[in-house]
């Protein structure tokens, strides 16, 4: 199948790279040309814009940070609708407002365009083994069309409902995940200060009912002082702010949530933006004046 793919950084090239892999034929387009030429070294073809892609494409997938890049990539001067077909398949796998995700797909029905929202959880290491969880929303008819592509990529895709849907479940797991990380190290935290080793509570506590995959996957990090992103800090704000500005809009009150987005906020004043959200720890150690592990 042809396939355009728009976005190509930590996540979209080595998607486009197992989607090659696969035998699918790839029309790929990014606005930094560092990006595009590795994809091109790969075997993907390259376009000139967004419109240029769609005009060769009846799927297409973008993988861009946030809502402002993907109005812009669809409805901009040189975007995907100003080229697509009638029938046409957009399946934006970035995590955006699902708001805006609806937005978009108004936009696209217009132009006789479908559109799913599908963005992805499993971080860089999933997207290489092609093992990513895949949340969409949008016609269950189009996702079954496309499920295919997905488990090229995935190890799951689960249809969550109409469109929107999908971003709406990557923010309950972006929720889910930074509450998770902060209660980890508020917890540790206090095992220190208690004079009790953390090593000690991690082995006692991990296979209990406080044990989850964010501790198992951070701890270890943490306790080893390795920041070294993952999932960047200034990725998780943004979908903590999609998450709040969501909440407010539907009625949902995410009092947690709203405490976490200020610590974000500390580390990210602080210049640790750029490491993985374990990181959050250091907002603890920074109000008790004490670290983790010395
Ligand atoms: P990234 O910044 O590495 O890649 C984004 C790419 O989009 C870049 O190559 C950039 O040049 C390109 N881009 C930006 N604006 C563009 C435009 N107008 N036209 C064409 N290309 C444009 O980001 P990423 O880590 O690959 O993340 C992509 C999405 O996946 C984000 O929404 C992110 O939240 C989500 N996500 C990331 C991870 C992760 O661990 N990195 C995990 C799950 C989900």
């Amino acid at each position: 199948m042809r396939i355009g793919f728009i976005g190509l950084g930590i996540m979209g090239k080595p998607m486009v790279e197992n989607l090659l892999k696969a035998g699918h034929e790839i029309v790929a387009f990014d606005i930094l040309q560092k990006n595009v030429d590795k994809v091109a070294a790969m075997g993907a073809t390259t376009a000139t814009s967004p419109k240029a892609v769609a005009e060769q494409c009846n799927i297409i997938i973008t993988m861009l940070p946030n809502s402002p890049h993907v109005k812009e990539v669809v409805m901009g001067e040189a975007g995907i609708l100003q080229g697509a077909n009638e029938g046409t398949i957009l399946v934006d796998m970035s995590s955006i407002a699902p708001l805006v995700s609806q937005e978009i797909e108004k936009a696209c029905r217009k132009k006789g365009v479908k559109m799913l929202d599908a963005p992805v959880s499993g971080g860089e290491p999933k997207a290489i083994d092609g093992s990513l969880s895949i949340m969409v929303g949008g016609e269950k008819e189009v996702f079954n069309q496309v499920y295919e592509v997905f488990m090229v990529m995935g190890a799951s895709a689960v249809h969550c409902g109409d469109v929107g849907a999908g971003n709406t479940t990557k923010l309950a797991n972006q929720v889910i995940v930074a509450l998770n990380i902060a209660a980890v190290s508020e917890a540790f935290l206090l095992a220190t200060k208690a004079g009790v080793d953390p090593k000690r509570v991690f082995e006692a506590i991990k296979g209990g009912l406080a044990g989850s995959t964010v501790m198992n996957t951070k701890i270890p990090m943490i306790l080893e002082r390795n920041f070294k992103p993952g999932f960047k800090v200034d990725l998780h704000i943004k979908d903590i702010g999609n998450a709040l500005e969501t909440g407010h809009k539907v009625g949902a009150a995410l009092p947690l949530t709203a405490t976490v987005m200020e610590m974000l906020q500390v580390l990210h004043a602080d210049g640790w933006g750029e490491e993985d959200h374990s990181a959050i720890v250091k907002y603890y150690e920074k109000i008790v004046g004490d670290l983790l592990v010395k």
